[in-house]
């Protein structure tokens, strides 16, 4: 017997390759410049996360979108943590963001950046704004800012520190920096044009004074500069020639262009792109972190999380990923993505990699009164029918069997064709039984047994197995197969587009009562019993299923569906192709 079905997928991380993609206006962006010389013909990319919160899959697609370019046009990709707010930080998700990224096949060589490397830098630059009447110290407060700024419809009003000498500016910056106001009390902004069409053109904030101990810089700071001012000059020093975004920071780029040319420094071309939106989940890391807290799920890796964490304990392969990635598309405006669409590709690389093997959930125990008793057959059974190079095995069958309750009724309704009184199924892989007899337990009236016959002539694969039957259901052995945990998944919200409810509003109330089902009486196979964490399976009829990795141990067995077989997107394409 094979010592474990599965093709070892999971030790050591696939490498993206790039497949013959759709091009889209970012790859073709880049082959203009590459045609024109642009940059002396570098391609430099990053993948920019903050580490306040896992992954997510919304972030694979930009990791895949700038990993992936950098390769195709045989540049490099920098992994750069934009760490400028300590208060949300941690180097929890530092690691867990290195992890994900590796589990979906990209490298980053030594090229692991962060913004809070370049602290020092930013300050510099900020001075040389000062010096330049770039950037002044002003001393209203929060609340005074936001009065200041205007509205959208109104211009704002110049700060009555806007004109501060720079002496005293680089004077009160100094100070901020060693500590002697508290938080808030001041700020560092940029001097361009309170009344500025774009919002984020009026004097927007530099920096601000924050007591709190960064997770990679200590207490060596206590004034921290905003992502507006770290972002555009951590590309620039790290060469970056495109810096790609998504489309909220379209409005930030002439504030990233205007700091840029002020300092006159190299300068990286941003280009944005529509994010990731997805049916039946939210991507926002504000709202996973309120589920993650609020005990909604059991962790950022909950296998009901639509982060790569919760995909990957669930059972995603990144193929699967990486290919929805491809298939989504790069574009200029927002949509949303049927989460179907993303389940399609995941059965699509399952199928051709997964094994197939026998379980039954909710089992109902069968006795086949004419198999002798203490008998048992090994019988031939396809591991799976998509690669013939993964072989077959010896499923045990004895004369005690455990079926799935659903493949029996005692009244069938028309069109069922499973087990009933008197009818006849065939055991896939095995015989040909009929139901004599139902035996329900006197007090509840429930089924607790059946009583059956097989016919021996039946046998799969022989010469004579020539009857057939309608239907074929699956079973495993009662005294062979082992018990194991069962976990059901289904969507994490009821509600389809949860984009669309407004902030403020009770979006949890959406949340789906049954995403989780334990059952706790399922049989499995025996050769599940060596199943290593993290092993994805077929079983059949059932669905794919993975071995949960932390919570199954050979002693407890415990697995998690991860994609049922109904494949609701290739009805989709199928009517949309004929419409
Ligand atoms: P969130 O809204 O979940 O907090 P974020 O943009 O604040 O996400 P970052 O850590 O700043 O999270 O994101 C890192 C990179 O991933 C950014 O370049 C961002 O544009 C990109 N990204 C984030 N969410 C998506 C998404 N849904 N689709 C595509 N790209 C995304
Ligand atoms: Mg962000």
């Amino acid at each position: 017997m094979n010592e474990s079905l599965n093709k070892k997928d999971t030790e050591k991380p696939s490498t993206a390759t790039v497949e013959s993609a759709p091009s889209h206006f970012i790859r073709n962006i880049i082959i203009e410049d590459l045609k024109q010389n642009k940059n002396g013909g570098r391609v430099h990319t990053r993948f920019p996360p903050e580490p306040n919160g896992y992954l997510h899959i919304g972030h694979a697609k930009s990791i895949c979108l700038n990993f992936g370019l950098a390769a195709e046009f045989n540049g490099l990709c920098n992994l750069r943590f934009d760490d400028t707010n300590p208060s949300k930080e941690d180097v929890e998700y530092v690691d867990s963001i290195k992890e994900d990224i590796r589990w979906l096949g990209f490298d980053w060589d030594h090229r692991e950046y962060y913004a809070s490397d370049y602290f020092e830098r930013l300050y510099q630059f900020a001075i040389q704004l000062i010096k330049g009447g770039k950037a002044y110290v002003c001393d209203l407060s929060a609340d005074e800012m936001r009065d200041y700024r205007g509205t959208l419809t109104e211009p704002g009003k110049n700060s009555p520190y806007r004109e501060r000498p720079i002496e005293e500016n680089l004077d009160l910056l100094q100070r901020m920096k060693a500590g002697e106001f508290p938080d808030g009390a001041r700020t560092l902004r940029a001097k361009i044009d309170m009344a500025s069409p774009n919002l984020n053109m009026r004097d927007p904030v530099m920096y601000r004074i924050l007591h709190a101990t960064h997770h990679s810089t200590g207490d060596k700071w206590c004034i921290y500069p905003t992502y507006d001012f770290a972002h555009g000059q951590s590309d620039s020093i790290e060469g970056i020639t495109h810096s790609i975004c998504t489309l909220e920071f379209e409005d930030h780029r002439p504030l990233y262009d205007w700091f840029l040319d002020q300092l006159n420094i190299h300068h990286p071309q941003q280009i944005e792109f529509a994010r990731l939106n997805l049916t039946h989940t939210v991507l926002s890391k504000r709202r996973l972190l309120q589920l993650v807290r609020q005990k909604h799920v059991t962790g950022w890796d909950d296998p009901r999380m639509p982060t790569l964490a919760g995909f990957r304990r669930r059972g995603y392969t990144p193929e699967a990923i990486r290919n929805f990635c491809e298939r989504i598309g790069v574009a200029k405006r927002n949509s949303m993505v049927d989460i179907a669409m993303l389940e399609h590709c995941l059965r699509e690389d399952l199928n051709k990699r997964a094994p197939r093997v026998m379980a039954v959930l909710r089992p109902l125990k069968i006795v086949i009164e004419n198999y002798p008793e203490g008998q048992v057959e090994e019988l031939e059974a396809v591991n799976n029918p998509e690669d013939p190079t993964m072989g077959t095995r010896r499923v045990p069958f004895s004369r005690e069997l455990y079926i799935e309750q659903e493949d029996f009724r005692e009244e069938p309704p028309k069109g069922f064709f499973r087990l009933s009184p008197g009818r006849e199924v065939r055991l896939r892989y095995a015989y040909i039984i009929k139901c004599e007899k139902v035996i329900k337990n006197p007090d509840t009236g429930i089924v607790t047994e059946l009583r059956c016959t097989y016919d021996p002539d039946t046998k799969s694969g022989s010469s004579q197995s020539k009857r057939k039957v309608k239907a074929t259901i699956h079973w495993v052995s009662a005294t062979h197969a082992i018990g194991a945990e069962v976990r059901l998944y289904d969507h994490l919200f009821t509600k389809e587009d949860l984009d669309d409810i407004p902030e403020g509003s009770d979006w949890l109330a959406n949340i789906n009562p049954k995403s989780l089902e334990r059952l706790t009486g399922c049989r499995v196979e025996p050769l599940l019993a060596k199943a290593k964490g993290g092993e994805r399976y077929q079983f059949e009829r059932l669905g794919y299923f993975s071995v949960d990795s932390p919570d199954s141990s050979p002693s407890s067995l415990v697995f998690n569906r991860t994609v049922t077989l109904r494949d609701t997107w290739a009805r989709i394409e199928k009517k949309g192709r004929k419409a």
